[in-house]
């Protein structure tokens, strides 16, 4: 068998413009355009890439976009004055903060900070719990995203074992929890898992959320399963190359030999999270101006 490539920035690119038209029609009932901040501290190389690439989604959905850069020595009051303007700016429908913020910051407590309807990025304890008991809130971009994926390909999930490996909060966490409420039978594998190919191999979809490269081979894997890797690593470069290759947690080639559809690293799950963070952010303006967000998106 050779595994279907489900495409993530076809995907994502189709959902953000649904979501633009959407945010245009917002723009004429409201009168204002949906707002987006994003807040960077510091000047880690990786995180002013996804800044910049936030922004021009932003504005390529007809919204706003403002953008907080701030000095990495900035302090914990100074972040969370600026979290505070932020919450009670009415033209300011998504507050998110980049992460991982310096050291010296207390991240738990930035996230505390930011108003629950406008924790676009799902992280705060009000929608972590919103998740778990099944109110609507903000659910984490990432995990949203390989839902979208997973529903598009399989439609019902009733019944379907499902393995997450990971266990973080912000993708393995609600991932699993999402699952559990498509009715999936869902197992959370974690680096104490006993046995994790054999724990993988029962299952008809797999969520690899760890952060190691390449882990799943194709021995790992049930005939046909539904594959959705989140990971995102970088190899040493090759000699000559300044730059190391991008690969999942899943050994994609050898995979692709066994499962039945599979997300490729880059080009899977990586443009669903600015995708789904629009249309978070669109959701939140709608309900922030008291109107009804369109269905499906
Ligand atoms: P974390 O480091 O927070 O969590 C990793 C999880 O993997 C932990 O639960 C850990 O277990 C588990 N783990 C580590 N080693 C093993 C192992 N050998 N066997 C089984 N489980 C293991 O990472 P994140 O959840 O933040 O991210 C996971 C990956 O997804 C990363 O590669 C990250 O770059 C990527 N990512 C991609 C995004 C995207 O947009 N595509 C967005 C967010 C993340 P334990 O809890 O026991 O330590």
């Amino acid at each position: 068998m050779t595994a279907q490539r489900i495409d993530g920035k076809a995907f994502a690119a189709r959902l953000r413009e649904r979501v633009g038209e959407a945010a245009a029609g917002f723009a004429t009932k409201a009168g204002r355009r949906p707002g987006l901040a994003v807040v960077l501290v510091g000047e880690d190389p990786a995180s002013n890439v996804y800044v910049r690439s936030k922004g021009k989604a932003t504005v390529a959905a007809n919204m706003e976009s403002f953008e907080h850069r701030l000095a990495a020595d900035t302090s914990d009051a100074d972040l969370l004055a600026l979290v505070d303007q932020l919450n009670n700016d009415d033209a300011v429908d998504g507050i998110l903060v980049q992460l991982p913020l310096p050291g010296h910051l207390d991240e738990q407590s930035i996230i505390a900070a930011i108003s629950p309807d406008k924790d676009v990025d799902g992280f705060h304890v009000i929608n972590a719990g919103r998740l778990s008991v099944g109110q609507s809130g903000f659910v984490p971009c990432t995990p949203l995203g390989c839902m979208m994926l997973l529903t598009d390909r399989l439609g019902d999930l009733s019944g379907l074992e499902a393995v997450v490996i990971g266990r973080s909060n912000i993708v393995g966490k609600p991932m699993a929890q999402l699952l559990v409420d498509a009715n999936a039978t869902v197992t959370i594998a974690h680096s104490r898992t006993k046995g994790l190919a054999s724990v993988v191999k029962r299952a008809d979809i797999v969520v690899a959320a760890v952060g190691r490269p390449e882990m799943i081979g194709k021995d790992w894997l049930k005939d046909g399963a539904t594959v959705i890797d989140v990971g995102i690593n970088r190899l040493p470069p090759e000699p000559g190359a300044d730059k190391g290759k991008l690969v999942g947690d899943v050994a994609f080639a050898e995979a692709s030999e066994v499962a039945g559809a599979i997300t490729p690293v880059p080009g899977g799950v990586g443009p669903m999270t600015i995708a789904v963070l629009l249309r978070n952010t669109l959701v939140a303006a709608h309900r922030n101006a008291g109107l009804t967000a369109p269905e499906g998106l």
